[in-house]
């Protein structure tokens, strides 16, 4: 399996529009940015992308224009489907794959576009890609939201990119012991906390209490400085 993040920002990504602040002006000065969060797998020739962000045409030209030929969305928030549309003339139009509560909220969006929905419940095992899929409830108030775990029988991914610290402990059973975890970590505590996200410190808490090999922290607002560790990076890439 290879997997590259394609973007590990927050809703607003970073620079943040009209923003000043130092990690925003260190982001122009460095010609770096944090696109919207979304993570690429290939895994024989296959590639499955986890959520289509509104930056999506640029991060399909970053990996080098890969042929999508799955999609996943974890919820109906504007930063983790709005993107689809850039499918258009592009390629054959992907499946997508989600919960039925999150088909159902995105399908409005995309239905001129959606040829085929694969709807499958949380906690069910699929394939795609040759990968085993589980998708696992997280809590993102108010919207119906899903973490998504994956094998290839070797080794493991999880990942949820927006969620609370109060993740059933059913979805942890399944997240624990990943050999790779991507983690949402959207403020430093000394910032401030918000309802429906973990902050920075806390996602590293979780990284701990699921016992992931490794991990990275995703989903960043433009408040976490660059060189804060255990951050994932636009376009880094991982071999399992
Ligand atoms: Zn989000
Ligand atoms: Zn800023
Ligand atoms: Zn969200």
């Amino acid at each position: 399996m290879e997997v590259t993040l394609l973007g590990t920002g927050d809703a607003v990504g970073t620079p943040h529009v009209g923003c000043s602040c130092p990690n925003c002006t260190y982001a122009k000065e460095h010609g770096i940015e944090r696109l919207r969060t979304s993570v690429l797998i290939k895994n024989e020739d296959c590639h499955l992308l986890i959520d289509t962000t509104p930056d999506m045409r640029r991060q399909l030209l970053n990996a080098g224009s890969p042929k999508i030929d799955a999609v996943i969305w974890t919820h109906g928030h504007y930063d983790h489907f709005m993107g689809f549309g850039d499918f258009y003339r592009v390629q054959r139009i992907p499946p997508v794959y989600g919960a039925p509560e999150v088909l159902a909220s995105c399908r409005p969006a995309f239905k001129f576009l959606l040829k085929q929905e694969i709807p499958v419940p949380a906690y069910t095992p699929f394939t795609v890609c040759g990968l085993e899929v589980i998708l696992v409830r997280v809590v993102h108030p108010d919207i119906y939201t899903t973490g998504v775990v994956i094998s290839d029988g070797i080794s493991k991914i999880a990942y949820t990119s927006d969620t609370n610290e109060y993740i059933p402990q059913e979805s942890k059973e399944i997240m624990k012991d990943a050999d790779l975890l991507f983690i949402d970590g959207l403020f430093p505590d000394s910032f401030r906390k918000v309802e429906k996200h973990l902050n920075y410190e806390e996602a590293i808490d979780m990284a701990r209490e699921l016992r992931a090999k490794d991990f990275r922290v995703v989903h960043m607002s433009h408040i976490i400085p660059f060189l804060t560790p255990e951050q994932g990076h636009d376009g880094e890439k991982f071999r399992l």
